[in-house]
């Protein structure tokens, strides 16, 4: 499972944190040697704590997404015919509507 970390503040993930380097000779690159403690948020263009999350796969997703469908379908038919936002999420995921 996937993480991302995001600001505590704004909750994006425009995020980064300071770091030492030190050049390797024989790659002829910069390799991080450390982390520091100071977090910092791109978007607040200030100083944050880190909030780790899980990212959501998205096959995880779309499955939810249609379950939360078939539910609504099963017990309340009235929201989905009720609702533009049930609607076009069925429509994007191909689900048809139960009378
Ligand atoms: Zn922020």
């Amino acid at each position: 499972m996937k993480i991302k970390y995001i600001c505590e503040h704004c909750g994006s993930d425009n995020v980064g944190r300071d770091a030492f380097c030190d050049w390797n000779q024989q790659t002829q690159e910069w390799e991080i040697s450390d982390f520091m403690d100071r977090e910092i948020c791109f978007n607040c263009s200030d100083d944050t704590t880190l909030i780790t999350v899980t990212i959501a796969e998205p096959e995880a997703v779309l499955l939810a997404l249609k379950n939360l469908y078939q539910d609504y379908a099963g017990y309340y038919p009235s929201m989905i015919n009720n609702s533009p936002a049930m609607k076009a999420a069925a429509e994007i995921l191909n689900l048809t509507e139960t009378e």
